[in-house]
């Protein structure tokens, strides 16, 4: 299946009763600051480049952000500080990420959310982390073979990615990598080495508090896009 054919086919996907209802409630009600927007209230496929070298894995998409937009990251204050980063380091041809025609690019990367669908109050249950793992599965195989890092955002990213990649049968060092911002594993696939990255997520509850900083995001992501220059 081609990508744009994957993305038809989870834009449309219902399988997450809870969470369809949220993403519909959500694009009805809107926020007040958004009453005259249309809301894209549907799944968020991956977005950036079809051959990405750094392929970031995030949690899900934002009520008011992604679900708004239609655009993972796009539309909201986590947008803005991983795409002022991703700018920053090369990864990406503006600093902000206001709306799907914006002219943003990523260069050499994509993003993807480990579960499609906005969840209330950003917490996804267990059952639907797993529910939604196939459309992570499937475009994982569309574009592994160009990945030479992934980037985790948050432990739920991270725990994501090394699922994702161990059923892609990639190896995975054992015991299991923890998780922290800066973490850093070796991963293989197919005799190249991939390598795993953690951030913590650049969510407002991070990055109000300064335990996200912008030099600590731009160090993570420099070191992928090193990573993927090499
Ligand atoms: Fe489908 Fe994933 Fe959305 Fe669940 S979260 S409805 S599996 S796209």
């Amino acid at each position: 299946v081609p990508l744009a054919d994957l993305e038809a086919q989870v834009s449309v996907c219902r399988a997450c009763p809870r969470l369809v209802a949220w993403r519909e409630e959500v694009a009805t009600d809107k926020r007040a600051s958004y009453a005259d927007q249309p809301y894209w209230g549907r799944p968020i496929a991956g977005w950036g480049s079809a051959t990405p070298r750094v392929l970031v894995v995030g949690l899900a998409p934002a009520a008011h952000g992604g679900n708004r937009t239609g655009r993972i990251f796009t539309g909201d204050r986590s947008g803005d500080w991983l795409f002022a980063s991703l700018h920053r380091v090369g990864l990406a041809t503006q600093a902000t990420s206001e709306h799907a025609g914006d002219g943003q690019r990523l260069v050499d990367a994509r993003m993807v959310a480990a579960v499609r669908c906005a969840p209330p109050l950003n917490k996804p249950t267990t059952e639907e982390r797993d529910t939604c793992a196939p459309w992570l599965d499937a475009e994982l195989a569309l574009v592994q073979e160009h990945v030479r890092a992934v980037v985790a955002l948050g432990s739920f990213g991270w725990d994501a990615a090394l699922r994702a990649v161990r059923r892609a049968g990639w190896d995975v060092p054992t015991p299991k990598p923890r998780f922290g911002h800066g973490a850093e594993a070796h991963l293989r696939v197919r005799g190249r080495d991939v390598l795993l990255l953690g951030s913590y997520h650049p969510s407002q509850q991070n990055t109000f508090t300064g335990k996200l900083t912008e030099p600590m995001l731009d160090d993570v992501l420099g070191r992928a896009a090193a990573a993927a220059r090499m």
